[in-house]
């Protein structure tokens, strides 16, 4: 049988335009190299534990459109992101609002908040010239040193001094006592994960798991009219040209035979001397009251062939390279590229959610 569509990838791209298809009376073929469906949303279950396998994943959009889409296929749980982070056993409240400035100073008022960082940015006269100088001359030197410095240095494995200032455009800082650290309408997490939102999508589509489209592409390509390409754009040419890099991240999972390891989903270590950058305590995403636990280091990875692909690096040769591939895809007049990994971007969820929905109702 020849197919409308074949869907290479079936993480929230290729899903959603799966679903999108399949409602316009469209076949789907979707290929997934992985041995399960839902890309990096995918989630694990440890004894009745929901585990985010690719790191915590908190929905938050703007987007009515798309808020209304997740809803649409899976009941949503409430969940506001409100992170603690650890600099040497001192606890301080995230994103940087009046409860981490009282933590930090013993202040309580916003105007007291403001005359010390005001005071700490003139550090940085001229224009910043790396990551340090950029980070002092937004928030001063004593948030940049707790909760900024080590923490950006273990995620990008080089001297803030030696990063370039770019990385960090703004650092939000709020006046007030508010730790809810997005400022989108809406907030949270599908009941049970995701899997059951991805099965949704994916109804009525065949999928082949384990199975990598790049191994075989002209005989893949032959069982569809038209290719919906989520995987690395580098890849699908061979790496020709070179190879994309991107940061990358080691999970270390743990069960814990106690009812609460940290008493919070997310917990940021921000010193030096600790080697990961986050805890995440799973349960805290639903609260399901078991008496178990689990809980997942982050570990940052630097570039590498072989390891998995998470954060796209940004700087002039990654970016150089991503256009000069971008040249061969428009080439490829019966293949689309979407989604992270093929459009070399960083995606939030709703945003790659967002970007399927407008793909479909281009070409569908
Ligand atoms: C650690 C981490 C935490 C995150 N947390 C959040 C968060 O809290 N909130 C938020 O909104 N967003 C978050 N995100 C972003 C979110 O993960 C992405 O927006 C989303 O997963 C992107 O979906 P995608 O379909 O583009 O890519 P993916 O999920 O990567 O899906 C691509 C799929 O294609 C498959 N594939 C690739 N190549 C091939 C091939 N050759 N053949 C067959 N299959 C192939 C892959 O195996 C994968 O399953 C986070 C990302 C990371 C890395």
């Amino acid at each position: 049988m020849k197919y409308d569509y074949l869907i290479v990838g079936s993480g929230l791209f290729g899903a959603v335009f799966a679903r999108r298809a399949m409602d316009a009376g469209k076949t789907c073929l979707v290929l997934e190299k992985r041995a399960h469906t839902g890309g990096n949303v995918h989630c694990d279950d440890m004894e009745g534990v929901t585990v985010h396998t690719y790191g915590a994943h908190i929905f938050h959009t703007n987007d009515q459109r798309v808020w209304d889409f997740l809803n649409g296929y899976c009941d949503v749980h409430p969940f506001i992101n409100s992170p603690i982070a650890d600099y040497h056993g001192e606890r301080y409240n995230l994103p940087f609002n009046m409860n981490t400035f009282h933590q930090m100073w013993g202040i309580t008022e916003p105007e007291d908040a403001k005359a010390i960082i005001e005071k700490q940015r003139r550090a940085i006269t001229g224009e910043p010239q790396n990551l340090e100088e950029q980070a002092i001359s937004l928030v001063g030197t004593d948030i940049y040193e707790k909760l900024i410095r080590h923490y950006t240095e273990k995620q990008w494995g080089r001297p803030c001094t030696e990063l370039p200032s770019f990385i960090i455009k703004r650092l939000p800082v709020r006046f007030t006592y508010d730790n809810n650290y997005f400022n989108d309408r809406y907030q949270g997490i599908p009941t049970g994960g995701y899997n059951g939102f991805i099965d949704a999508l994916l109804k009525g589509a065949d999928v082949r798991l384990n199975t990598d489209f790049n191994s075989d592409r002209a005989c893949y390509r032959s069982l569809a009219d038209r290719v919906i390409y989520t995987g690395t754009i580098d890849s699908f040419f061979d790496y020709c040209l070179g190879r994309l890099e991107y940061r990358s991240l080691r999970f270390e999972t743990e069960l814990l035979p106690i009812p609460s390891y940290q008493g919070t989903a997310v917990i940021n270590y921000t010193d030096g001397d600790t080697p990961y950058t986050r805890i995440i305590e799973h349960k805290f995403f639903e609260d399901q009251g078991q008496h178990k636990t689990v809980i997942t280091k982050e570990y940052p990875v630097a570039p590498g062939e072989g390891r998995e692909p998470y954060y796209p690096i940004n700087d002039e040769r990654n970016l150089t390279l991503y256009a000069q591939y971008r040249q061969l895809a428009d080439k490829e007049t019966d293949v689309i590229f979407g989604g992270r990994l093929a459009e070399y971007k960083y995606y939030d969820m709703d945003q790659v959610i967002a970007s399927a929905l407008n793909c479909a109702e281009e070409i569908l």
